[in-house]
């Protein structure tokens, strides 16, 4: 059973502004209608889907606004509407104010237009706390919980709070920007609507780009640490990806050819009388670029005049949001465009706009997108564009060609269009006329690869990919989760180290018994952590390593009045209580002149990083170093070294936590470990380590010992413990305070 059959039996739960349906009220009678965009069809579809398979006792539940009664409408017996009140002054601030005004212009790119304004949060934070009271009343365990849009940024996070294991993905079908316009918001903003996010377990976007941009935004405003985009909050992960929206592409294909498209079409072509149509059709929204995309088509009409006569472009504008000033001026400058140009080419007998400020039905728009010669969709930004993707799925004759902007998402996906920059009016009119005059079988050999695309990926894979990711990440955090130590397993440590008599101790330094410091010589450790293991190893059935990459003049001054067994540079060096360092490994070190100057030469280009010169290695520290600069510089450092790694065979990259290190491959932890551990018969061994290098180390120690790491990776170590101040209280357990408790 693949992940998305399993969720035909568990309940789904839609969490959106909108419900998918309307109710309109005409004197006595009142009907639903369903609301246009393609998360609705999406959605819809799935759920014609769930219901034809062969269990359909599953559920999709739909939370959004919606009149009330709604609420007792039956779509079909396995769909639910519950919608959400808000009230009118709220959702003034909310949803007009917050979501209209600050966030959809500025991830749209036009930061001139965002608003910020504190009561427009406020009424954001509330809005989104009606919709977690209306899905707590639903939620039951098993639940797959899906929440979209930019509108209810803060809900997945709010959900977790009172639902810690439960499944919650997101999804934002708009662009997310760049950092440098997502940081104009203020900092409280920024970070609630992040933590809000990543709420969530997986957080879905339309292309790589926005979930590159989301990451960047947690990375500097949140300070995460993120990997392959799994991104560690707290002790979860919460995973972004791209998840390229599709449309249901059987369904707007077979509606080509149907009784009702064919009357359609056969209407236009009377009303073309021979001249070749082009298209537009976008809701109003400045986002959209029509003022750009006539006067492309102007300069079009101005340049290739022999197309006079013989094209019409049809533009159609879906009403939207017009209640609002600024989308009545936009309407009127579109209008007042429209009227210029028609006026300045239009003849008797020929006028070249077609301005329509109306919704279509359905066949009529596929007759339009099946007959058009181009489809000119040419937005200055979209999240993914569903009209590009409709109009190349019904193109069955493929007579027509896409020009289509590259600020569009679907642009990544739909790449044999001619792509074009909407704000270049001259490389736009050039596209149009390239689209008219491209060869028939160039045409035809673009758009099969288009929709062969588009038919494998269409809207089931959407829900099905997202789905799939949502499990691993759940499987994942699962492997995680039983990896921390509870308090049965500290329990069992503690009796097996009473019941004892030979105890090894491997500790790590850096991460596990001292805090990770900005600067290496502020990694100190501190009285009580000292206090703990001066203990321990009073107890003479104790042995106590400090087995660290540190060099041994610093391991030695944090441990100077210790009696613990010092391992210094990753096992190179070892120390005895009372006794000398020793180094028993014969090893040449002439390639370290060969490796110092290359680290040197990036400590120049990349502030902030710095070199430090071992005894025995050589190592790059990038800590206090930009994170992009340097995850940039250390592929290119990487590149380097396996030059000369080539001649050096016996050379390796060790990668830690913001160090990389040139050194031998003859030792590493593990190796001391084992020499130390073959000479006694210890009863209890428990190493604890937080790095890359403590792996060797954990690798080594027998089944029956102990193996934890700090932090919330997958380890070689039995158990993880979440930070660094947790060893501590691990530490305490083997006192004699402690112990003594146990019976
Ligand atoms: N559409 C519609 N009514 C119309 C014409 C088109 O609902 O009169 C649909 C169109 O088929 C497409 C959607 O509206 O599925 C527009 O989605 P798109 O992603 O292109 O833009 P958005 O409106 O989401 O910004």
């Amino acid at each position: 059973m693949n992940s998305f059959d399993q969720y035909f039996f568990k309940r789904i739960l839609i969490v959106a502004y909108r419900l998918p349906f309307k109710l309109i009220r005409k004197k006595e009678e009142s009907y639903i209608v369903q609301n246009s965009g393609g998360l609705v069809s999406a959605i819809l579809s799935l759920s014609e889907k769930m219901k034809s398979a062969p269990d359909s006792s599953s559920k999709i539940l739909w939370i959004g606004t919606g009149e009330k009664e709604l609420g007792n409408e039956t779509i079909h017996t396995n769909f639910e509407l519950h919608p959400v009140e808000i009230p009118r002054k709220i959702s003034e601030r909310y949803y007009s104010g917050f979501c209209n005004d600050t966030i959809w212009p500025l991830f749209h790119y036009f930061p001139s237009r965002t608003v910020y304004d504190n009561s427009y949060f406020d009424a954001y934070v509330t809005a989104n706390n009606l919709f977690l009271q209306q899905l707590k009343n639903l939620i039951k365990p098993g639940d797959f919980i899906w929440i979209h849009d930019y509108q209810l940024f803060l809900l997945p996070e709010m959900v977790r709070k009172d639902f810690p294991t439960a499944d919650i993905g997101f999804f934002l079908h708009i662009p997310f920007p760049s950092y440098e316009l997502f940081r104009l918001l203020p900092k409280k903003w920024r970070e609630s609507l992040l933590n809000g996010m990543t709420g969530a377990d997986v957080v879905g976007f339309h292309t790589n780009d926005y979930a590159q941009h989301f990451i960047k935004s947690v990375k500097r405003t949140l300070g995460y640490k993120v990997e392959r985009n799994f991104i560690t909050v707290n002790d979860r992960l919460c995973k972004a990806d791209a998840f390229p929206i599709g449309i249901d592409f059987k369904k707007f294909n077979d509606a080509c050819n149907t009784q009702k498209t064919n009357h359609q079409k056969d209407k236009l072509r009377t009303y073309l009388s021979g001249n070749k149509l082009l298209f537009s059709v976008d809701r109003l929204d400045y986002s959209k670029g029509f003022i750009l995309r006539l006067r492309a088509f102007e300069r079009f009409l101005e340049k290739y005049p022999e197309w006079h006569f013989k094209v019409v472009f049809n533009m159609v504008v879906i009403p939207s949001r017009d209640n609002i000033e600024g989308y009545r001026e936009l309407k009127k400058e579109i209008e007042a465009t429209v009227g210029r140009v028609n006026g300045k080419y239009s003849t008797l007998n020929w006028r070249p706009i077609i301005y329509q400020y109306k919704s279509i039905p359905f066949n009529e728009l596929v007759a339009i997108y099946n007959i058009s010669e181009v489809g000119l969709i040419t937005p200055l930004r979209d999240g993914m564009n569903l009209v590009a993707k409709e109009y190349v799925t019904c193109q069955t004759d493929h007579c027509g060609m896409l020009v289509l902007s590259e600020m569009a998402g679907a642009a990544v996906e739909l790449n044999e269009a001619i792509l074009i920059n909407p704000t270049d009016t001259e490389e736009t009119s050039d596209a149009i006329n390239k689209a008219l005059s491209m060869s028939d079988e160039e045409k035809e050999s673009r758009m099969r690869k288009m929709q062969n695309r588009l038919s494998r990926y269409n809207v089931f894979r959407w829900t099905t990919d997202f789905f799939n990711q949502v499990n691993d990440v759940k499987k994942e955090q699962e492997h995680m989760q039983v990896k921390f130590m509870d308090n049965n397993s500290l329990n069992s440590l503690q009796v097996k180290y009473k019941n004892a008599q030979n105890r090894l101790f491997l500790i790590d330094y850096d991460g596990t018994l001292a805090p990770i410091a900005k600067l290496p010589e502020m990694a100190v450790l501190d009285e009580k952590t000292r206090d703990i293991l001066r203990k321990i190893i009073s107890d003479s059935r104790n042995k106590v390593v400090i087995i660290s990459g540190r060099r041994k003049e610093f391991i030695e001054e944090q441990s100077k009045d210790l009696n613990a067994i010092l391992v210094a540079e990753h096992g190179y060096f070892i120390k005895y209580p009372k006794a000398a360092w020793e180094n028993n490994l014969e090893i040449d070190l002439s390639w370290k002149k060969k490796i110092q100057p290359i680290l040197n030469d990036y400590v120049d280009r990349c502030n902030g990083s710095m070199v430090e010169d071992k005894y025995a290695s050589v190592v790059w520290h990038y800590r206090n170093a930009d994170e992009e600069i340097a995850t940039l510089r250390i592929n290119e450092l990487k590149d380097d070294l396996s030059e000369i790694l080539k001649s050096e065979p016996k050379l390796f990259v060790l990668e830690g936590d913001k160090v990389l290190e040139v050194k031998s491959i003859l030792y590493d932890k593990g190796t001391v470990a084992s020499a130390l551990i073959s000479k006694v018969n210890y009863d209890f061994i428990l190493a604890l380590g937080d790095d890359r290098t403590d792996e060797d180390l954990f690798k080594v120690i027998p089944d029956n010992g102990f193996t934890i790491k700090v932090g919330s990776k997958p380890s070689n170590a039995r158990f993880n413990v979440r930070s660094q101040q947790q060893i501590y209280e691990i530490l305490n357990l083997f006192t004699d305070a402690s112990t003594s408790k146990i019976k």
